[in-house]
């Protein structure tokens, strides 16, 4: 289990106990945690091991014995297949390059078989397109025509009925927090709770008191219309797959129809351009005509530059940027329709290209909770690089790339609420 840390609606888990089943033998799952890693922070990993306990204690009740094992991920693993002399490794997916090159280090490295299961998306990502789709407008007709024979409802996994001999020790998660090298100085966040039954719980509130007919004030970041999900979906604790089967009984409505398209096209397309472009997270993974375009504007004048500290400290001339960068501090989550303006304005005040990218994917994956995902990287790479988006009207700095401002906001949503929500200490009248 790696991504998709959760005991139901999880394919990876379901397929392997159907082979368990079969075989009549035991079905053990096993979490390697590295636990050294200075750049990953408490406000993810405490939401992280939080959630596992309550998957790993679900799993006890059906006698599927998880084992959390610190140290190399590689090693580990290694070392854990031979003392119990498994006979099939099965994984879930994340197209993500470090999940990616330990699996395929594991399997180089085992002479038992491995089989990857895509636990995550919807359509495995590599049923829906065997290349990098161009856009949403490319990937969604490839999605809906297979929707029908994936998005199925799931079996049940069942109480094991072949033991293992061995117990594993208890986990405890704070025992586990106080061990992990890892940034204790961004803190962990009070609004959302972790585990499968708060997931469900965040869904349920979702369409009791957010959802609406109308998808008008989604993009509005005073108003509350989200689903608040990405932090489940990004460790794992709710399946897309489930949140899909639950929404499409909804009765039709323009929210419902946008919901899913962000849930299921815009995510799956997400997956797709990870797993596909090995630059993911550079420049040269950028669409040509915008690697073109932002050459040929690289050495504009810029009005303002801020350093990495400043951008990090919310100190740049524009108070609905900083209010936005601080929700993402104090909160873990940045409002979705404010994440595309702030990326924009880190290309705009940044020496280049290539740092706006480095310092938009440093502070997203520090602060978000939802940070480190493939939706992540595509956001910024949309946001900087035009990465599933066409060329625009040319201007500074931006070239052809899609441009966003402050006044585009005013357009949309009240901006002065929205800064004296997060900045009020240091908002000014600059609107
Ligand atoms: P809802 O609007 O309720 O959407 C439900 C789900 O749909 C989301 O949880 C997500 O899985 C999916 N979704 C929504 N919008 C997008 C999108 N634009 N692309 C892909 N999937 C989408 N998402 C992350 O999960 N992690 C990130 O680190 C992240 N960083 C981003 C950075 C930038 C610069 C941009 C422009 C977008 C980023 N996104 C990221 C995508 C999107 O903004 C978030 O998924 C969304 O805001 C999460 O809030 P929610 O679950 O309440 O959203």
């Amino acid at each position: 289990m790696q991504r998709d840390r959760r005991s139901s609606d999880n394919w990876a888990l379901i397929y392997a106990q159907s082979v368990a089943l079969e075989k009549k033998v035991p079905l053990i799952v096993l979490y390697s945690l590295n636990g050294n890693f200075p750049d990953s922070n408490i406000r993810q990993y405490g939401f992280m091991l939080k959630g596992l306990r309550e998957t790993i204690e679900s799993l006890r009740k059906k006698d599927i014995p998880v084992y959390v094992v610190r140290g190399d991920a590689v090693q580990s693993v290694l070392k854990f297949i031979n003392q119990e002399k498994a006979g099939l490794l099965i994984s879930d997916f994340s197209p993500l390059k470090v999940y990616r090159n330990r699996t395929s280090t594991v399997s180089r490295s085992l002479s038992i078989p491995v089989h990857i299961v895509d636990a995550h998306n919807i359509i495995p990502v590599w049923f829906t397109s065997d290349k990098q789709e161009y856009a949403a407008y490319t990937i969604r007709p490839k999605i809906l025509k297979q929707l029908d024979e994936f998005l199925v409802p799931f079996p049940e996994i069942i109480k094991h009925p072949f033991r293992s001999m061995k117990k594993p020790e208890n986990f405890q998660a704070k025992d586990f927090i106080e061990d992990l090298i890892i940034d204790k100085s961004v803190s962990e966040v009070s609004w959302i709770e972790p585990g499968e039954t708060k997931a469900f719980e965040m869904l349920e509130s979702f369409i009791k008191h957010r959802f609406e007919k109308s998808d008008e004030l989604r993009n509005d970041p005073n108003q509350n219309k989200l689903s608040n999900l990405s932090p489940y979906l990004h460790f794992g604790h709710i399946s897309a797959h489930r949140v899909a089967l639950v929404l499409s009984k909804l009765e039709d409505s323009t929210m419902k129809e946008s919901f899913l398209e962000q849930l299921i096209v815009r995510r799956e397309l997400a997956d797709n351009f990870c797993y596909y472009n090995d630059f993911y997270d550079s420049f040269d993974g950028f669409p040509k005509w915008a690697q073109t375009t932002l050459n040929d504007h690289r050495y504009d004048e810029r009005e303002y530059v801020y350093s990495p500290k400043q951008f990090e400290d919310a100190e740049t001339h524009d108070e609905l940027w900083n209010a936005a960068q601080i929700q993402m501090i104090e909160e873990g989550k940045m409002h979705g329709f404010l994440r595309m303006y702030w990326a924009k304005k880190i290309l705009e005040w940044s020496p280049d290209p290539e740092i706006a990218l480095q310092l938009a994917i440093d502070l997203n994956d520090k602060f978000e909770l939802d940070g480190r995902d493939p939706n992540g990287y595509t956001g910024i790479a949309w946001s900087i690089g035009g990465v599933h988006d066409r060329p625009w009207f040319e201007r500074a700095i931006f070239g052809k790339v899609r441009f966003m401002n402050f006044n585009g906001c005013k357009r949309k949503f009240n901006v002065t609420e929205f800064i004296y929500k997060y900045n009020a200490h240091n908002a000014h009248n600059s609107f």
